[in-house]
C-alpha cells in the first residue's frame, strides 16, 4: 500500500505541477475541458461526450461481447482484477496527480482512495470464487459520482466484471479523465475492450440513455438520492422486471457526544469527519449533537482546532482541506452559508473553488434541508434525558447512512446502536467511510438499497438467482 509517511512513496511522487501533461488528452476536437478546481488556469485535459447513438452502439458491442466474457473462467476474470490492482499501484503517482488535479483531492485523500480501489479489486477477486457457478446478469450499467472518481468507479465495475457481466461505465461529468485512465488500465489488465466501455457526458442525456434500454440487465448507481429515484423510475418503465438495481446515495449524518466522552478524541474525530475531503464524502458528519453540560467546552475546542486547518492547494502535503468540486458547488454552499447561524469560520484562498470550513448552530436535524455537500458542520445540543428522542429524530429524518457515537458508557452506546436505523455506526472514532473486507459500507432508507459495498454479500446481486427485492424507500 501507499503510505505518505513512507519515504519510498514520497520519492515516487512527482515534485511539481503540472505533472500530468499527456498531449493526447488535450484534444481540440473534444467538447469538455477539465480544469483543476484549486487552480482554474491549470487545464487538466479534455474529453468528448458520447451521443445517444454512441450509447446504442456501445450496448450492441457489450451484448456481443457477453458470451465470450461470461465463458472466460472465473479464475481468469479474477486474475484480471489482480493485474489491475498491480497496474494501479505501478501507476500510483500519475493517478495521485489526476485525483488531485481533476477532483481536488488532497494527497492524503488520493493515497487512501487508490488503496481503496486496489482493495476492491483484490477483495472481489477472492469473493468471486463463491459465485463461480452462478450465471451473470448480462450487460450492467455503472454510474458513479465525482467524489470518489477512482475507488467507487472501480468498485462498481470490477464487481460486475468478475461475476461475468459486461459493463458500460458513466463517470461523473466532473471527473472523466481519471475514469478514462482507469479504463485504459482495465484493458491493459486483460479485460476485452467491449467487455468494459466508457461513455462520458451529461447524466441526464448519456446516463439516462444507459438506463432505458431493454438490453441493459442491471444498473449500479452511486450519487444523490434524487438521481437514484429518477433512474429507478426509468428502469421500471423500460427495463425487464428482473433487472438488478443497486443504489448508494446521500446522507444527513449525525454524531452524538455525551458528557462522558473524551473531549480530545471527540475533537479529533469531528475534525476528520466534518472537514476531511472538504466535507465531500457521503459519510461526512453534518450535525453534531453534544450534551449540554459539555457543549461549551467541546465547541470551543473545535473552534480552536479549526484555527489550525490548512486550507489550500491539495497538492501540498501540509494541506488539510482542498477545494470543492466546481463553481456550482461553491455557489450553492456559499449561498447556504448566508443563512447559517455561524459560530466559527476560517479564511480560504480567493482563487479556486474554495469554501470556508464553517461551524454553525442549528436547532436539530429536523431543521435541516437536503444534504449540503461541503465543509459545514452543524451543532445542536441536548439534555441527558433527551438522548432517546435525539436518536428518534435522526431516524425520522429518513436517511440512514452513518452515525457517530462518542461515550464511555457502554450500555448507552448499546442502546443508541440498537435504536438507530443507520447502515454504518462508528463508536468512539471518526466516521469516514468504508474499509473493504472488514467494514462494508451502505445505508438504509433514503441512503440506498444495499447490499453493502466491500462486503461478502455485494457480489450476490450481480448474478442471477438471487433476490432482487431492493427497492429504495424514497417516498418519505
Ligand atoms: P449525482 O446524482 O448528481 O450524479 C451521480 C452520477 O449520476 C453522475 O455520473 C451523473 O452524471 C449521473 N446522472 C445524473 N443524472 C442522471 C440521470 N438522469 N440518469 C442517469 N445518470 C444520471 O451525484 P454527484 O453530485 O456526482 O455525487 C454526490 C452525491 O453522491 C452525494 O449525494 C453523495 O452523498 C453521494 N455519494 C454516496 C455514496 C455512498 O456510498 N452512499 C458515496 C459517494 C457519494
Amino acid at each position: 500500500g501507499w503510505d505518505l509517511t513512507d519515504p519510498l512513496t514520497l520519492a515516487q511522487l512527482p515534485h511539481h505541477q503540472p505533472f500530468f501533461t499527456d498531449s493526447a488528452i488535450l484534444n481540440a476536437a473534444h467538447d469538455v475541458v477539465i480544469r483543476n478546481p484549486a487552480d482554474l488556469n491549470d487545464v487538466v485535459g479534455t474529453v468528448k461526450s458520447a451521443s445517444t447513438e454512441d450509447v446504442q452502439a456501445a450496448i450492441a458491442r457489450a451484448v456481443a461481447a457477453q458470451a465470450g466474457w461470461t465463458n472466460t473462467p472465473v479464475t481468469e476474470r479474477a486474475y484480471c482484477l489482480n493485474r489491475l490492482a498491480d497496474l494501479y499501484e505501478a501507476n500510483a503517482p500519475q493517478l495521485f496527480a489526476l485525483l488531485t488535479r481533476e477532483a481536488g483531492k488532497t494527497l492524503a485523500d488520493a493515497v487512501a482512495e487508490l488503496r481503496e480501489a486496489v482493495d476492491f479489486c483484490r477483495y472481489y477477486a477472492v469473493q468471486a470464487m463463491d459465485y463461480s457457478h452462478a450465471p451473470a446478469r448480462g450487460v450492467v450499467t455503472c454510474i458513479s459520482p465525482w467524489n470518489f472518481p477512482l475507488a467507487i468507479f472501480t468498485g462498481q465495475i470490477v464487481a460486475a466484471l468478475v461475476t461475468g457481466n459486461t459493463v458500460l461505465a458513466k463517470p461523473a461529468e466532473q471527473t472523466p479523465l481519471i475514469a478514462q485512465r482507469a479504463i485504459e488500465l482495465m484493458h491493459q489488465a486483460g479485460v476485452p475492450h467491449d467487455a468494459v466501455q466508457l461513455l462520458c457526458g451529461d447524466g441526464a442525456v448519456v446516463g439516462a440513455a444507459m438506463t432505458v434500454d431493454v438490453r441493459i440487465n442491471g444498473v449500479v448507481f452511486t450519487g444523490s438520492s434524487v438521481t437514484a429515484k429518477l433512474i429507478q423510475n426509468n428502469m421500471a418503465k423500460h427495463l425487464a422486471p428482473d433487472a438488478m438495481f443497486i443504489a448508494e446515495t446521500g446522507g444527513l449524518n449525525a454524531m452524538i457526544v455525551d458528557s462522558s466522552a473524551l473531549p480530545e478524541q471527540v475533537v479529533r474525530d469531528v475534525m476528520a469527519s466534518a472537514f476531511q475531503s472538504a466535507g465531500q464524502r457521503c459519510s461526512a458528519l453534518r450535525i453534531l449533537y453534544v450534551q449540554e453540560d459539555v457543549a461549551h467546552d467541546v465547541i470551543e475546542m473545535i473552534a480552536g482546532a479549526m484555527d489550525l486547518l490548512a486550507v489550500g492547494n491539495p497538492w501540498q502535503l501540509e494541506t488539510d482541506v482542498g477545494p470543492v468540486i466546481d463553481l456550482d458547488a461553491q455557489r450553492e454552499l456559499n449561498e447556504y452559508l448566508k443563512n447559517c447561524d455561524i459560530i466559527k469560520t476560517v479564511p480560504v484562498p480567493n482563487a479556486g473553488y474554495f469554501v470556508a470550513p464553517t461551524m454553525a448552530r442549528v436547532q436539530g436535524i429536523e431543521a435541516m434541508g437536503k444534504e449540503m455537500f461541503g465543509p459545514i458542520l452543524h451543532v445542536a445540543t441536548f439534555k441527558a434525558h433527551e438522548l432517546e428522542q435525539v436518536v428518534q429524530t435522526i431516524n425520522n429524518k429518513g436517511y440512514g447512512l452513518t452515525l457517530g457515537v462518542h461515550s464511555r458508557i457502554e450500555s448507552r452506546v448499546d442502546a443508541v446502536c440498537a435504536q438507530a436505523h443507520i447502515g454504518n455506526i462508528y463508536v468512539n472514532r471518526n466516521q469516514i467511510g468504508a474499509i473493504v473486507g472488514s467494514q462494508p459500507f451502505g445505508g438504509h432508507g433514503l441512503s440506498g438499497t444495499g447490499p453493502k459495498a466491500g462486503g461478502a454479500l455485494y457480489l450476490s446481486k450481480f448474478v442471477r438467482g438471487t433476490s432482487n427485492a431492493a427497492v429504495m424507500d424514497v417516498t418519505k
